[in-house]
């Protein structure tokens, strides 16, 4: 098996709902993201996926939560959606980016998404065999 990372970062701003605790005010992180993908077979330039690639779908899908209020899209927009938390936010960037590798004709798994509000505390989301 070959394994791939790569670490991207973005600024959005949360408040936690129904949370007794400072999280209950709006306030900001630079979040850390880390995409952790895997896969047996490489392709013809014998990489598991290009680092570009990866970083542009990465890319594409953080751009929409960068510098945001997390709690007014979509996905944590109510309260059925849950908090917009590190646990979260980690599900959310895993479901969307294995639909983005879901065409590929070699199969890349998604192995692991790890979301840090800060360099102490981390939350990661991965799905079992
Ligand atoms: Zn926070």
């Amino acid at each position: 098996m070959y394994e791939l990372t790569i670490r991207t970062s973005f600024a959005a701003a949360h408040s936690l709902r129904d949370y007794n605790g400072p999280c209950a005010r709006l306030h900001g992180h630079t979040w850390q993201v880390e995409v952790v993908l895997n896969g047996r077979q490489l392709d013809g330039y014998s990489m598991l996926v290009d680092f570009r690639e990866l970083k542009k779908k990465t890319k594409r899908i953080i751009e929409e939560l960068d510098h945001q209020n997390l709690n007014t899209l979509e996905p944590f927009a109510h309260s059925g959606g849950g908090n917009p938390t590190a646990e979260n936010l980690s599900k959310y960037l895993f479901e969307r980016l294995k639909s983005e590798f879901s065409g590929l004709q070699r199969e890349i798994k998604i192995a692991l998404v790890r979301v840090c509000e800060s360099p102490e505390a981390c939350a990661a989301y991965w799905e079992e065999d």
